[in-house]
């Protein structure tokens, strides 16, 4: 009853500070924010009031004169940038909060596992300028199990897999706690350049990071599947300069994101061989669960089950399990609150 009102005056909030996309819950209302992580600032004037952040920012990426610059502070770890860090942060949850509230929230950040105690510091004193009465921290593939409603909580074994933009990470969770954890820094961008990279080496044909997503999104995938279709890809031809257009098949994007993804399934196969025995036979019988926005790559849980033996799942709605779990943190922080860092 108290904790009730308590929570609708406070409104606490649970935010996935991802390296391609941040999302923020606030308690009682759900998803309120969802946009990409992205900066644009003025050229040498990096510490002051942004240009635009988020889905505005977005937009500017390769297409910035040359005093402006459009960048995604988390991509290499949050020490990169933490200035821009800090100020993206308190940008989106002063934007997710509609009216001041009466009592201060409690914040709960998800942030990858393998960030150093100069990071955690660097996201905590951010949310506690931005407002938040208490901050605490909890590692992404926690929040990603949680959110994809994995049982961590009982003494069995549950591995999660996260693909992201900058950064992968398998995680074997058992009894609330981390057993084995692996975090690579290649995902869903990686796959975006070497798409870039193939392309540029067979037609020479020049394409930005976005146009590569598109084709990764449109045409993508993780094994052959039926009906495949090329797709026309616009870009800039390196010879002569100008326009150009050529037919790209799902079976050349294969070709080009075929070291990405062997880089993942050694990351998760690193992950089984570290898993004691009791474990491995718990998630021999439950399945991997594959979380985050990198994951929704077609056919991504047919490639993991087959080079694994294990049957792979994709998780509902995987770009938006870390959030997810974030907001069930907060349903029991009082509880939780001693488990997580701060
Ligand atoms: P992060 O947690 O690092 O912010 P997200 O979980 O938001 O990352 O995932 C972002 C990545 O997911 C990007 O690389 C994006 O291109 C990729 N992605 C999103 N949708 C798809 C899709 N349908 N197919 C393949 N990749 C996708
Ligand atoms: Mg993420």
């Amino acid at each position: 009853m108290l904790s009730s009102i308590h929570n609708r005056l406070s409104r606490d909030m649970g935010i996935d500070l991802g390296t391609a996309n941040t999302l923020l819950c606030v308690r009682g209302r759900g998803i309120v924010l969802d946009e990409p992580s992205v900066v644009a600032t003025r050229r040498g004037e990096e510490e002051n009031e942004p240009l635009a952040v988020g889905n505005e920012a977005k937009s500017m990426i390769g297409r910035t004169p040359g005093n402006i610059s459009a960048m995604r502070p988390m991509k290499d770890g949050v020490i990169a940038h933490f200035d821009t860090t800090q100020t993206m942060l308190k940008y989106f949850m002063n934007k997710a909060t509609r009216r001041r509230p009466i009592i201060r929230p409690r914040v709960v950040v998800a942030v990858p596992s393998g960030v150093t105690d100069v990071e955690k510091r660097v996201v905590t004193d951010a949310s506690l300028r931005a407002g938040a009465r208490e901050s605490y921290l909890i590692e992404e593939p926690m929040a990603a199990a949680i959110g994809a409603g994995l049982p961590i909580h009982e003494p069995t074994g549950s591995m999660v897999v996260d693909i992201g933009g900058g950064t992968m990470e398998v995680a074997v969770i058992s009894l609330g706690g981390i057993v084995t954890h692996q975090s690579i820094r290649v995902a869903g961008d990686e796959m975006d350049e070497s798409i870039a990279d193939y392309v540029k080496r067979h037609y020479s044909l020049y394409i930005g990071a976005r146009t590569a997503e598109e084709v990764k999104m449109e045409i993508g995938s993780a094994v052959p599947g039926d009906n495949e279709e090329a797709m026309e890809v616009r870009g800039r031809d390196l010879v002569s300069g100008l326009p150009k257009t050529i037919r790209l098949t799902p079976e050349e994007v294969r070709e080009a994101i075929s070291e990405p993804l062997s880089a993942i399934m050694g990351a998760i196969r690193g992950s089984l061989e570290q898993t004691p025995p009791e474990l491995s036979s718990d998630i021999i019988t439950h399945g991997i669960v594959l979380t985050g926005g990198g994951a929704m790559l077609r056919g991504l849980e047919e490639l993991v089950t087959d080079e694994t033996g294990i049957p792979t799942y994709l998780a509902d709605e995987p770009s938006l399990c870390v959030v997810r779990g974030t907001d069930r943190v907060l349903e029991e922080l009082d509880v939780l609150k001693g488990m997580l860092m701060t």
